[in-house]
């Protein structure tokens, strides 16, 4: 499958190249035709998936279509619950849309509405808000949404939780009825289903469901710590074995970077792999990893996806991963072709909800095995109130697509005919409701 074939124009294709993207995820490949075709569409994809690009490519492509004469009204206008994502859309379609003649603003609370206000005035085609601040502007007359030809509505289960469904209301009641919608949600809960069922018309239904199996070789085990021990916890179970060759897992890039740090201060040798570094420092760190130079290899998500190592002994959670399938796609590296595989998670307070939502999705107990002068103060909740880490700011990676991965996610279309649809196994962990917030 290439982008080629998803039927982008060449100005799209080069950017592409210039990314460095070489193929289409599958949320692209799924979701890219029909939104081109003009369809309404409801895509189940969480952050990670390439979502962001599966909507900014046929948008910018529309857009980059002759506007209405004389027209400087936006046309496009995606919502998003955070800043954090209003931004990094912003950035993607600033990369995304650097050879064409297409103009975009960014519109969010936290900052004074003046140059936003000038932006609008000068005039844009696509505007990212969020829902708080836009409609601030909707009430001071300084955003006209008459023009708006397609709305997107990005982690749109998101903007639920956080209370944002009465502002919603209010702007896609200002928008013009005859106009394209796309949805995004990390899952098709009824709420979503219901929002679709108002907003939109009948839409193609696009989902990315991974595979998530998990080698029955592959023994599980948590040792609890508290968060600011981690990392001697983390050496303590590296020096056991120092010649071992041990894959870590951290959530972030920044995190693993401090991890390598740290390690080396301590006398082992690691290497980090994440998608700030460059892609000769990944091949390089990959290469002494597989041929012993160094022993630890520390890896975010996105950047170990598709990387060709697998039947490790054991495979290490620093962090555990905010989604519980990506715990399925971590340890798919130990464990396989029958080999015996040790999955080891480190696990403090602030993550037990997350453990528990990997219990429920593995189906099976994980042996939670406290390591003598690391004991936890008191011990990990897992019952319904069991506490996440706040879901900090999205990963800023692109997959690697170099090596196929066998829990590589897979895209399904379907047209929607009201029956119920079937999610597969890609449902995030559900957050507790928190309350209505302004971005
Ligand atoms: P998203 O799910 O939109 O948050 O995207 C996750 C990361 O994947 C972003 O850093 C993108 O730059 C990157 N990305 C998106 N599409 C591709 C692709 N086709 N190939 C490689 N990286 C991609």
């Amino acid at each position: 499958m290439s982008f080629e074939s998803l039927g982008l124009a060449p100005a799209l294709l080069r950017a592409l190249a210039e990314q460095g993207y070489s193929e289409p995820t599958p949320i692209q490949a799924g979701a890219i035709p029909v939104v081109l075709e003009g369809h309404d569409l409801l895509a189940a994809a969480q952050t990670g998936t390439g979502k962001t690009a599966a909507f900014s490519l046929p948008l910018l492509q529309r857009m980059s279509g002759s506007a209405p004469s004389g027209t400087r009204r936006p046309r496009a206008l995606i919502l998003t619950p955070t800043r954090e994502l209003a931004a990094q859309i912003h950035d993607n379609l600033r990369d995304y849309g650097k050879h064409l003649r297409v103009s975009s603003a960014v519109i969010f609370g936290g900052v004074s509405m003046g140059p936003q206000m000038q932006a609008l005035r000068r005039g844009v085609d696509i505007v990212i808000a969020t829902p708080g601040r836009l409609v601030d502007h909707m009430q001071q007359r300084t955003i006209d949404l008459s023009g708006i030809e397609v709305l997107v509505l990005d982690e749109a289960d998101r903007m639920l939780d956080m209370g944002f469904l009465p502002p919603l209301k209010r702007i896609v009641g200002a928008l013009p009825k005859r106009r394209q919608t796309l949805l995004f949600s990390a899952t098709f809960a009824p709420e979503i289903k219901s929002l679709a069922m108002q907003f939109m018309q009948s839409p193609r239904e696009v989902s990315v469901t991974p595979a998530n199996s998990v080698a029955t070789t592959v023994s599980h085990q948590v040792h609890p710590v508290d968060a600011p021990r981690k990392r001697d916890l983390l050496l303590h179970v590296l020096s056991k074995d120092s010649r071992r060759q041990t894959l870590v897992f951290s959530r972030t890039k920044h995190g693993a970077d401090k991890l390598v740090r740290f390690l080396e201060q301590s006398g082992l040798r690691a290497a980090a792999i994440h998608g700030n570094k460059s892609q000769n420092a990944r091949t390089r760190a990959l290469a002494d990893f597989k041929n012993g130079r160094i022993t630890v290899l520390v890896a975010t998500d996105i950047a170990a996806r598709g990387i060709d190592i697998d039947q490790l002994p054991i495979v290490i959670n620093y962090d555990l991963p905010m989604v519980a399938e990506d715990y399925v796609h971590r340890i798919g590296r130990t464990g396989r072709a029958g080999a015996e595989g040790v999955a080891l998670s480190l696990v403090s307070h602030e993550e037990s909800g997350l453990l528990r939502d990997i219990r429920k999705l593995l189906n099976q107990d994980i042996a939670i095995l406290e390591v003598p002068g690391f004991e936890l103060s008191s011990p990990l909740r897992l019952d319904a109130h069991a506490p996440r880490p706040k879901q900090g700011q999205r990963q800023q990676q692109r997959p690697q697509r170099q090596g196929g991965s066998s829990h590589r996610p897979h895209a399904h279309v379907q047209h929607n005919n009201g029956g119920e649809h079937a999610m597969g196994n890609r449902k995030r962990h559900s957050r507790g409701r928190r309350p209505a917030a302004k971005a």
